[in-house]
C-alpha cells in the first residue's frame, strides 16, 4: 500500500470562484498565459470572467487558444515558441482535461526553454512555472491531479508526462458548465467514474484515497438519474464536478488501472471520446478483477446502487453514443502494446495475460 497522500492544491469551489478568490493568482505572478480551447470558454463564460479578475488585479495577460482534443506535444512546441519572450510566470488552464493539461506542460517548456515537448516523456528532472486550473467539464480531475496526458504522433498514442505538476490553485464553478451538451456531460462523467473505480482497485491506493473514492462514488450515484437529462440544474453540475475533482485527488495518489491503458487506442485511432473509451471497458475489467477478488467489487457497487456488474455495463453501454468498428487484429495489437508495458499493469493487483487482455477488449468491443 502507498503510505503518502500527498494533494497540495488550493481548492476553491463555489459559485463565482474567480471573481471572489481570483485575486489569489496575483501572488503567483504578474504575467499570466492562458491556455484554452477554440471555443467553449468564450461561449460558456469562463475566459471573460477570467480576464476580467486579471484586469482588475493589474496581471498582464496572454492568450492561447488553439488547445485541440488530446493535446499533442506540437501544439505544446507552438505554446512554447509564441510566449517564449513574453516573461510568462504563471500559467493558466482554462477548460477540460486537454487545456489544463497542456497548460502543465506548457508551464514545464516555458521554465526550461530550451527543451523540446518531446523531452517531457524522458526526466522529470525540470522546474516549472506555477500552474492555475479552471475546469469546465466535470471528468478529468486534471485540476487535482499531478498528470499531464499528451499525444504523441510518432508512436501513435497518449502518454504522460514525467514533471508531476499539481496546479497551485483550481477554481471549481459548475456556472461553466450549464450548457454543456448532453454527450460532452456524459462520457466527462464517466471518466470520473473510471478514476474512482480504477484508482479505488489500484495497488497505490491507500485508506485516504481509498475514502475519498467511497464519498466520490456516492456523490456520483446521487447524479447518475440526471446524467441523460438535456438540462441539469447547477447542484448536480456542482456535485458532477466535485466527484471529478474527487476523483482527480484519488489517482493522484493511486493512479489509474487498465481502462486507462487500454482506452488511449480507442482515442488515438478511433476517436472515442476519452471517458467513453474507459467506459466501454470497465465491465469486463471488473469481472476479471472479480475472478480474483470480489469484496471491493461489491463495495463499488453497493455505493452506485447497482446490483451487478451486468448492470452497472449496460448502464454505461445505454449512455455510449460511439459505435467502434475495430478489427481483431487492430485489438490484438493494443493487448501487445499492453502486456509489453509494465507501467500500465503495475497497479494491477493481479497477474494478468495477453489473452485475458485480449479478452476483455474482444468482450468490450466486438
Ligand atoms: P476536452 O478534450 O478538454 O474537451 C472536449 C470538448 O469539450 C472540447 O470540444 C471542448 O471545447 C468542449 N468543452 C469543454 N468545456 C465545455 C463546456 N463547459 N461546455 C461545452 N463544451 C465544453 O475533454 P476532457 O474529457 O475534459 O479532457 C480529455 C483530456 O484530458 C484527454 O487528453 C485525457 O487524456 C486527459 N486526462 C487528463 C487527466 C489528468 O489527470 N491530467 C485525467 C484524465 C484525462 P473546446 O475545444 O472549445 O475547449
Ligand atoms: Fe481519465
Amino acid at each position: 500500500m502507498n503510505p503518502i497522500f500527498f494533494m497540495p492544491t488550493k481548492v476553491i469551489c463555489e459559485k463565482d470562484a474567480i471573481k471572489t478568490q481570483g485575486h489569489l493568482i496575483k501572488n503567483l505572478g504578474d504575467t499570466a498565459l492562458i491556455v484554452t480551447g477554440r471555443h467553449s470558454s468564450r461561449a460558456n463564460g469562463s475566459l471573460e470572467n477570467l480576464t476580467t479578475v486579471l484586469k482588475t488585479n493589474n496581471i498582464k495577460y496572454f492568450i492561447f487558444d488553439e488547445v485541440e482534443e488530446n493535446p499533442s506535444t506540437e501544439t505544446i512546441n507552438k505554446i512554447k515558441k509564441l510566449h517564449i519572450d513574453n516573461g510568462i510566470n504563471v500559467v493558466i488552464g482554462v477548460g477540460g482535461g486537454s487545456p489544463m493539461d497542456a497548460s502543465k506542460a506548457a508551464s514545464v517548456l516555458l521554465a526550461n526553454t530550451g527543451m523540446d515537448a518531446k523531452d517531457l516523456f524522458t526526466t522529470d528532472e525540470f522546474k516549472s512555472l506555477p500552474v492555475v486550473a479552471i475546469p469546465t467539464t466535470a471528468g478529468t480531475g486534471s485540476e487535482t491531479t499531478q498528470y499531464s496526458i499528451l499525444t504523441d504522433h510518432e508512436i501513435e498514442n497518449k502518454l504522460a508526462i514525467k514533471t508531476k505538476l499539481f496546479p497551485t490553485l483550481a477554481y471549481l464553478d459548475a456556472s461553466f458548465l450549464m450548457n454543456t451538451p448532453k454527450e460532452i456531460t456524459i462520457n466527462t462523467a464517466i471518466d470520473a467514474l473510471s478514476h474512482l473505480i480504477e484508482g479505488y482497485l489500484s495497488t497505490q491506493g491507500n485508506i485516504f484515497s481509498n475514502a475519498l473514492a467511497e464519498s466520490g462514488l456516492k456523490l456520483f450515484k446521487e447524479c447518475i438519474p440526471f446524467l441523460e437529462d438535456e438540462t441539469i440544474i447547477f447542484e448536480v453540475r456542482e456535485k458532477l464536478l466535485a466527484a471529478s475533482s474527487i476523483a482527480g485527488m484519488v489517482i493522484a495518489q493511486s493512479g489509474t488501472s487498465l481502462p486507462h491503458g487500454m482506452g488511449y487506442p480507442l482515442t488515438y485511432h478511433h476517436n472515442a471520446p476519452h471517458g467513453m473509451a474507459n467506459g466501454l471497458l470497465l465491465k469486463e475489467y471488473l469481472k476479471s478483477y472479480a475472478n480474483h477478488e470480489s469484496e471491493r467489487i461489491e463495495n463499488i457497487l453497493k455505493l452506485l446502487e447497482f446490483s451487478n456488474i451486468d448492470e452497472l455495463g449496460t448502464f454505461i453501454k445505454r449512455l455510449s453514443t460511439i459505435t467502434l468498428n475495430i478489427s481483431q487484429n487492430e485489438l490484438k495489437a493494443y493487448a501487445e502494446y499492453m502486456i509489453s508495458n509494465k507501467a500500465k499493469l503495475k497497479n494491477h493487483p493481479f497477474k494478468i495475460t495477453f489473452e485475458e487482455l485480449l479478452s476483455i477488449y474482444e468482450k468490450s468491443l466486438i
